[in-house]
């Protein structure tokens, strides 16, 4: 059995978050990291080979800058085989259909029998990219997974719902989205930092891929941002001392106001 995990570089927790005013994108030049969801993912292949599956491959897919090497290291150094980078000038500016496209285009070749994806980028939020991975792979689907077992062909997953959970069985090949409590990552050792530069990174251009140029990029959008702006101020809340009087009547009464009680 092949495992592909689909992981994103993200800039890091620690660096500013700005937009760039001319183009609304995400000013991407400061430090990134790899999206610590998708670590999960990861985490989650290894335990499968661990549990004693024949998982023969598990390849890191991520689709973004050239100089995302750092991120995937971290995804080598994690359990990663080997990590495929769809890099090039002409994706950029790919909404979410065009990156979902050219992700599935690369997923396509490489005979994985699993997908894996991460709940949510933490840069973009969407939580939508694995429904539409898998609509192109044209396999079925199961997000949120917070439970994972395996039989023969077959995955069982407990997924996370609002009102508790349900238990889904999908054949393989398949699509799947971790929730971000289905395991513990462990921390790469130092043997496996070390061995993850061994590894091999296959990087490929969108022409390399066979993907069409007309659906991805700032041309290939259906949607356009057209405008941004901050949230609005957040208003000052209503200090009620405690003066000796009724400053319980008063927090009931504001509380009975705004029918909280
Ligand atoms: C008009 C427009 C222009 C944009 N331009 C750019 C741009 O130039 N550069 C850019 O990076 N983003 C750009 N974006 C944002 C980009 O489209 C979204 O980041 C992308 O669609 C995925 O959304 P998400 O990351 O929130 O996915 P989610 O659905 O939150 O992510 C779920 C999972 O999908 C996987 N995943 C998501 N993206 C990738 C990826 N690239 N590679 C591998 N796995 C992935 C991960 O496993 C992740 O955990 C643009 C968006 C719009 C609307």
């Amino acid at each position: 059995m092949n495992i592909a995990v689909c992981v994103k570089e993200v800039p890091s927790a620690t660096s500013a978050k700005r937009l760039d005013p001319s183009t609304y994108r995400l000013d991407r030049s400061g430090d990134s990291e790899l999206n610590p969801f998708d670590v999960h993912g990861l985490e989650e292949a290894i335990k499968l080979r661990e549990a004693g599956h024949e998982v023969e491959e598990i390849v890191a897919v991520c689709m973004g800058r050239e100089n995302a090497q750092r991120p995937l290291q971290k995804a080598l150094a994690l359990g990663a085989d080997r990590v495929v980078l769809l890099t090039d000038p002409a994706l950029a500016g790919s909404d979410i259909s065009g990156t979902a496209y050219a992700l599935a285009t690369v997923l396509e070749k490489q005979n994985a029998d699993l997908v894996i994806l991460g709940q949510q980028a933490s840069d973009a939020d969407c939580y939508v990219m694995a429904a539409a991975v898998a609509d192109h792979l044209r396999r079925p689907l199961v997000t949120q997974v917070a439970s994972l077992s395996l039989e023969g062909g077959t995955l069982r997953a407990k997924r996370q719902t609002e009102h508790g959970y349900d238990v889904i069985e999908a054949t393989l090949p398949a699509v799947i989205s971790v929730s971000d409590a289905i395991n513990t990552p462990r921390l790469p050792s130092i043997k496996a930092i070390m061995g993850a530069k061994k590894k091999p990174t296959d990087q490929v251009s969108a022409a390399d891929a066979g993907i069409d140029p007309s659906r991805v990029g700032e041309g290939g959008a259906k949607s356009v941002v057209r405008s941004v702006s901050p949230p609005p101020a957040k208003q000052e809340g209503r200090r009620i001392e405690d003066t000796g009087g009724d400053s319980a009547g008063a927090i009931v009464e504001f509380l009975a106001e705004r029918g909280v009680i």
